[in-house]
């Protein structure tokens, strides 16, 4: 097969090119770009995430930002395997008291079960005076840890629960450990 020449460098020397290597292009042309934040420390490094008919095919660093410049950190360059992990959990597990196995449960069923704890918890455990008879308003055998991978709007409201709400005194976030 005759090979082309082409001579796209200005008139500095000229390169062939298979008609093969002609035809390729990036994965990521034609592909709906969208900006998003890293999840997982609050450094906040800004991503790329490219996405073809609905999928996610690739998510890097974005160059504009001036916080990472492009830039990610070994566990942000994975952020990929977050999304496409075929070892993902996508069902709720429950393993009751004493049991040795897992079971599948409903979302509806997981949620009221953590309702009906954390009303129980903090009944028995919330103080409402000190010993002295001072105002006290506090729950402590309870204690949040955040993710990573929560938004701010989220933190937000997990404080305004916890803190505001259920009076927990202990809320925390991995993000910051
Ligand atoms: S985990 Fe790495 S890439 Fe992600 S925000 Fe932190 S430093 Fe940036």
């Amino acid at each position: 097969m005759r090979l082309p020449v082409l001579n796209g460098d200005g008139g500095r020397e000229k390169q062939p090119f298979s008609g093969h290597t002609l035809q390729k292009h990036s994965r990521l042309r034609g592909a709906i770009l969208t900006h998003s934040v890293c999840p997982y420390c609050a450094v906040g490094c800004s991503t790329n995430i490219f996405t073809k008919q609905g999928q996610v095919i690739d998510i890097e660093g974005n160059p504009a930002s001036p916080i990472n410049e492009g830039t990610l950190c070994p566990k942000g360059a994975n952020i990929f395997q977050l999304q496409n992990n075929p070892h993902r959990a996508k069902r709720v597990l429950h393993r009751r008291p004493g049991a040795k196995e897992w079971e599948v449960v409903t979302l509806d069923w997981a949620l009221d079960r953590i309702a009906v704890l954390i009303k129980d918890s903090r009944e028995r455990g919330y103080e409402e005076k000190t010993e002295k008879g001072r105002r006290l308003n506090a729950v402590k055998n309870i204690g949040t840890l955040g993710g990573a991978t929560l938004d701010n709007e989220e933190n937000y409201l997990m404080k305004k629960l916890f803190g505001a709400g259920l009076q927990i005194v202990s809320i925390e976030n991995q993000a910051r450990i």
